[in-house]
């Protein structure tokens, strides 16, 4: 690998700010959220968890491992998440302050809403999402907003644990195969194998998840939403800034998901705060009517900050 390493936060976060003022303050803020996430993910300790069902077939079939154990046992850790985390968003999104802190108020007393929203954020239960924003009042867009923020850092802890078990590195599904989440980037990149004499200059695709952290081989030339393969309609457009920068957008689906290309590229990559960096890309894209793959918030609401309310 040419691009590994995670160079100082900060000093990742303020290079991109000076290039790109305009995206300053979506960069400053979910900065913010990014930094004390890494901070909890130090901090958290993985706990035990059940898990003689996984089973290596469905996996292989796409399962990604997290819904081969139970959601609660998340529970202990994202209780304490959430504590540290929705405070966080309170100050990204002030309006959602007061919603978030009735959140908080819920999670601690009723542990069968807990369970519901742990079924929603780890096992990607729709209906248990929609009981949940019931229960507490809230769009369940919000609420998985605010789950996802929490979560991260819980399943980013667990990840050696669950992975121990299962062929990670033969997964080629578009999404994570340690949580399932849709990527928040793609990557361009050169990984000589010692028995090959000639690399490749065009490189491998990778993915990048933003809720565990995890990365992972994809295909090239193939949706990773829809999974389309004509190269007709698979869109790609660089930005005028930079060669490495690549949006690649689906013609049939309408999504999008940024890339970097580093392929020629030596420099080490914090890819945690990569996608983030790359919000200029976000915006080019949604201003040509393509829709995110991400689920990373600026990606969903960075550029309207009175949508998730
Ligand atoms: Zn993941
Ligand atoms: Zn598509």
């Amino acid at each position: 690998m040419t691009s590994t390493g995670t160079p100082s936060k900060e000093s990742a976060v303020n290079n991109f700010t000076i290039h790109h003022e305009a995206f300053q303050k979506i960069i400053e803020r979910f900065g913010v959220l990014l930094r004390r996430q890494e901070e909890l993910q130090e901090k958290l300790e993985a706990v035990d968890m059940s898990m003689e069902n996984i089973d290596e077939q469905r996996f292989l079939g796409g399962e990604p491992v997290v819904s081969f154990v139970p959601s609660q046992d998340f529970e202990p850790l994202f209780q304490v998440a959430a504590k540290d985390i929705w405070p966080v968003l309170s100050i990204i999104f002030p309006p959602l302050a007061e919603s978030l802190k009735a959140l908080g108020q819920k999670l601690e007393t009723d542990t069968s809403w807990a369970h519901l929203c742990l079924q929603a954020v780890a096992h990607g239960n729709a209906q248990a999402l929609d009981q949940a924003a019931t229960q507490a009042i809230v769009a369940p867009d919000f609420l998985l907003l605010a789950l996802r923020a929490a979560y991260g850092p819980c399943i980013a802890v667990q990840k050696d644990n669950l992975i121990k078990n299962v062929p990670i590195e033969v997964w080629r599904q578009a999404y994570c195969p340690v949580c399932g989440s849709d990527p928040d980037l793609a990557t361009l990149e050169n990984h000589p194998d010692p028995s090959e004499f000639l690399v490749s200059k065009s490189g491998e695709l990778w993915h990048h998840c933003p809720t565990c952290t995890h990365r992972w081989r994809f295909v090239r030339m193939q949706c990773p939403n829809c999974g389309n393969k004509d190269h007709k309609s698979l869109t790609r457009f660089n930005m005028p800034d930079s060669l490495q920068t690549i949006i690649y957008a689906c013609e049939q689906c309408q999504h999008y998901l940024p890339c970097l290309n580093l392929v020629e590229n030596s420099q080490k990559i914090n890819f945690n705060q990569a996608a983030l960096n790359l919000v200029h890309l976000d915006a080019a894209a949604q201003s040509k009517g393509y829709t995110p793959l991400s689920p990373a918030p600026w990606a969903v609401f960075g550029f309207d900050q009175e949508k998730p309310s």
